[in-house]
């Protein structure tokens, strides 16, 4: 069997991507199994593109334990953010339904911002292993199942196995199947705001250095703060697909004081000032998301019918509600090394397309439960019942004690975090 496993080694892995997701794969093919042959491409002209968006957690069952693997885990405690776990919900007039605050003894979800989580993968991999400015266009499959892989710049790469890892929009994908995004009936604003402990006290300390919503009339802001002292700011509405094109404002570039009362009186007409002024202090610009997903229902089934698979998002886009797309981005990685490395005694040649058809159909259950867990924590936060709602869910199996105790005690917290039953 060793003979397969040389093979493997041997192969020309072409990763299409440097997101979390190829930059993990490539990872664990170069420190856990020694091969020598991997190459990631990506469209960023180099590291140095600011990367933008929330802090992330990685849970203990999927993102920590491909830390763990792949021997990262001292260099990741140095970076990462333990007291980012606590959790805050109140209503739209600012009443407070649950405190959950961070407990050292039991960090099961440390925080990470994007930006260390991406330096920390690339500078793990060997030197020159990532392509930057090559931009995917096209590929061509030969006969002998070899690929040719085209980029923007006009270099071609040629390689036994592909792995899209090129994200939500992924160009890879309709070369291994059909399957199309979909709009998930929420619309999202991202801001930061920049000194927020002076510019806006009330909701920096509900925040209290982790994850804050603000939930009433099917809508929210979700509050977080970031690595560099930032709050980023979610506005999370339902809306039509269309509502940021039509809204007559380019988010991204003028209008700035336009779109704040566009804003206000769209979405924040009658919610608390202390709303209003987190809108007052937004630091430019306006980042609109529509949100799209891949639907699970009925359940995805895709087989790759040649030497191409992808992994992260362009395998499988979910709503970020529940914090699982990274994470499972890199059990994805995890998996796949698996599949390709397992010793099959019963596999008389070395077969590349079994093993990636195996990998998948592991990945598809996998991901069928965290984009159901995920369509529910969307549900929850656009419910016109969404403080209680998702003060169940962060309670978890204790949830049935909120008659019994009021929930804001700490007491309650300090159990459901100490036995880890809570999400
Ligand atoms: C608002 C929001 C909040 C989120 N919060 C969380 C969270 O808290 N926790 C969590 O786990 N997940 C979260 N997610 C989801 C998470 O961002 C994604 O699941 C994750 O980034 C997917 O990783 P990936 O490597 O598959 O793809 P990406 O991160 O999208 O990376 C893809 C890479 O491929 C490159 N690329 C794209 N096209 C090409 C091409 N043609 N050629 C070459 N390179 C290309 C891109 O430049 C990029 O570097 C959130 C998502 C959103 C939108």
């Amino acid at each position: 069997m060793s003979t397969t496993i040389e093979k493997n080694k041997d192969l020309n892995i072409l990763i299409i991507g440097a997101g979390p997701a190829g930059l993990s794969l490539a990872r664990l093919l170069q420190q856990e199994k020694g091969c020598k042959n991997v190459i990631v491409a990506e469209r960023d002209v180099d590291r140095s593109i600011r990367i933008g968006g929330s802090s992330l957690d990685l849970h203990d069952d999927s993102g920590l334990k491909f830390i763990k693997r792949a021997n990262l885990f001292e260099d990741f405690k140095k970076i990462c953010r333990p007291e980012g776990e606590s959790i805050t919900i109140a209503d739209k007039n600012g009443n407070v339904i649950l405190r959950k605050p961070h407990l050292k003894i039991n960090s099961k979800k440390p925080e990470i911002d994007r930006g260390d989580l991406r330096n920390l993968l690339i500078d793990s991999l060997l030197p020159d292993t990532i392509l930057w400015d090559h931009h995917f266009t096209s590929l061509e499959e030969l006969s002998d199942g070899t690929i040719i892989v085209t980029f923007k710049n006009g270099t071609t790469i040629k390689a036994d196995l592909v792995i899209g890892a090129d994200g939500a929009n992924s160009k890879i994908r309709p070369y291994v199947n059909e399957v199309t995004l979909k709009y998930s009936g929420i619309s999202l604003i991202e801001f930061e705001i920049e000194n927020p402990k002076q510019v806006c006290p009330k909701v920096y300390d509900l925040v209290d250095n982790g994850l804050f919503y603000a939930l009433s009339d099917e809508k929210g802001f979700i509050v977080q703060l970031k690595g560099d002292g930032n709050l980023i700011v979610y506005l999370s509405c339902k809306r039509d697909e269309n509502w940021i094109k039509e809204s007559g404002f380019d988010f991204k570039k003028k209008d700035f004081k336009e779109i704040k009362e566009f804003i206000k009186n769209n979405v924040l007409s009658d919610w608390s000032e202390i709303y209003t002024n987190l809108l007052n202090n937004a630091v430019e610009p306006f980042i609109p998301r529509t949100l799209y997903s891949i639907p699970f229902d009925p359940m995805i089934e895709w087989k790759s019918k040649s030497n191409i698979t992808l992994i992260g998002d362009s395998a499988h886009t979910i709503v970020p509600y529940a914090g699982r797309g990274i994470n499972e981005g890199m059990a994805d990685s995890c998996d796949l090394i698996d599949c390709l490395f397992e010793v099959d005694n019963d596999e008389k040649e070395f077969n590349l397309h079994k093993r990636l058809n195996k990998y998948e159909s592991l990945m598809h259950k996998r991901i069928l439960e965290a984009g159901n867990d995920s369509n529910d924590a969307k549900e929850i936060v656009h419910n016109k019942n969404a403080c209680n709602l998702l003060v169940d869910r962060f309670l978890g199996s204790y949830k049935y004690l909120k008659s019994l105790i009021p929930f804001y005690t700490y007491f309650i917290n300090s159990i459901t975090d100490s036995f880890g039953y809570s999400k």
